[in-house]
């Protein structure tokens, strides 16, 4: 029997496996793709902190970025820029093979070519069902960690809930572009209630993607045309990729002899849809807490429970902040989202939010506080009729 099975051998799963394989637990990743490092629907982009706090291999970094131009419906441009590097676009596909061959490197093995169908905590063991090209097979562990990305049917089968809100993504990669800065486009028309990208990853390549709650492929076709006829890049015909985001938590994140982390567990920016950061932070507390539940061989739902409050505490108040902030954003007219930067760049507010202490490209919520409190824009959202209260008050909610 495995101390650990981890299902989902993505950054995340993957840093669970190493970090509890280093301090000696028998580790098996269980993943559904046929090796780590295939092609990824994700731009890849991470913040300086993120890289350095799980001590990646700047290798892997394609390009680093100090500014972003930021285009509203009626192509109004707010250009933010910081001297020091505010973001690193890695290779995503490198970046889950380097993390599958440190947990391999400490020790966890890996299965491929398995999807877990199934999962059945018993009393002294969890189990579970995989099916490798209509082969069934039964793996025995003392415990399980799901973190298999967005819209594994087992979360919701084990009866932790549904993911509470999601979006998809759409991406392509073209050859030929133009540009040397990102840049990020907003409006109804472009990606609506989200937005779209273009980041320069190397020389003459580039990411174009968005973010929307439907029809991704036909907004993304559209934005490439309006690219090209604009110069911006010269696509042809590349492959997109869609893949969907959690982007707000399932109710429990916990059982018996079972936890949950990643995208699987909603950790995940629901302002910009990133979840690397956010799900390396939580496999953190998810790997501390199993050492210790594996150590006293308390495996109960109670004593995992800790693993939740501990997450919780660290990301809540902002995943709140964030989802509220986003939700708000959905709401907004084109109109309204032109004015917003009329009013932004009337009062130096975007040179203003830059300053804030603490404003980092990981943490939006202080920004977004600081927002709310400008007289101006309070103004303008209550007059969209959107409650204040929980941001304004700073209530948090201890679920
Ligand atoms: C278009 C797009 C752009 C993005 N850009 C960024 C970005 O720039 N920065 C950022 O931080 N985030 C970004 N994200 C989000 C980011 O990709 C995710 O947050 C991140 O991949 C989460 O890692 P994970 O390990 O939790 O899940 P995943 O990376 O999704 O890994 C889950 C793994 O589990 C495996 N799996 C699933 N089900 C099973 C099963 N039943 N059995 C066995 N294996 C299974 C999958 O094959 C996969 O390998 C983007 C997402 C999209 C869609």
């Amino acid at each position: 029997m495995h101390d650990v099975i981890v299902i989902g051998g993505g950054p995340v799963g993957s840093h669970v496996a190493r970090k509890l394989a280093e301090v000696g637990y028998g580790v098996l990743v269980v993943e559904r793709r046929e090796r780590m490092g295939g092609r990824v629907c994700c731009t890849g982009i991470i913040s300086q902190n993120c890289l350095d706090t799980f001590h990646i291999d700047s290798n892997l970094v394609l390009r680093k970025a100090n500014s972003a131009k930021i285009f509203s419906p009626s192509e109004k441009l707010i250009r933010l820029w910081r001297r020091e590097n505010q973001a690193c676009i890695i290779d995503r596909a490198l970046l889950d093979s380097y993390m599958a061959e440190r947990a391999r490197a400490a020790g966890a093995e890996y299965l491929f070519k398995n999807t877990v169908e199934d999962i059945k905590p018993e009393t002294d063991r969890i189990m579970i069902k995989t099916d490798s090209n209509g082969n069934e097979l039964e793996y025995e562990a003392r415990v399980v960690v799901i973190a298999t990305g967005f819209g594994s049917k087992l979360i919701h089968r084990l009866g932790l809930g549904e993911s509470g809100d999601f979006v998809v993504g759409a991406q392509v990669e073209v050859e030929n572009a133009h540009i040397d800065e990102i840049e990020v486009y907003m409006g109804r028309e472009v990606a609506p209630g989200f937005f779209a990208w273009l980041v320069p990853t190397s020389p003459q390549k580039a990411l174009v993607g968005l973010l929307s709650r439907y029809n991704p492929k036909g907004y993304l076709k559209k934005l490439l045309s309006s690219l090209k006829v604009e110069g911006k890049i010269d696509y042809d015909d590349g492959k997109i990729d869609c893949r969907g985001i959690t982007i707000k938590p399932p109710a429990r994140t916990y059982s018996r002899r079972l936890i949950v982390v990643g995208d699987a567990a909603g950790q995940v920016k629901p302002t910009t849809g990133g979840g690397i950061y956010f799900g390396l932070l939580s496999a953190e507390t998810a790997a501390r807490n199993l050492k210790t539940a594996l150590e006293r061989n308390d495996l109960s739902a109670k004593n995992l429970s800790g693993y939740q409050r501990e997450w919780k505490k660290e990301l809540w108040q902002e995943l709140k902040i964030c989802y509220w902030a986003r939700r708000l954003y959905e709401r907004l007219s084109d109109k309204q989202i032109d004015r917003i930067f009329d009013i932004t760049i009337a009062n130096g507010i975007d040179k203003a939010l830059l300053e804030v202490d603490g404003l980092s490209f990981d943490w939006h919520g202080r920004a977004i506080l600081r927002l709310t409190r400008q007289k101006v824009i309070t103004k303008s959202i209550k007059a969209i009729k959107i409650p204040l209260g929980f941001v304004l008050n700073g209530r948090s909610d201890d679920r």
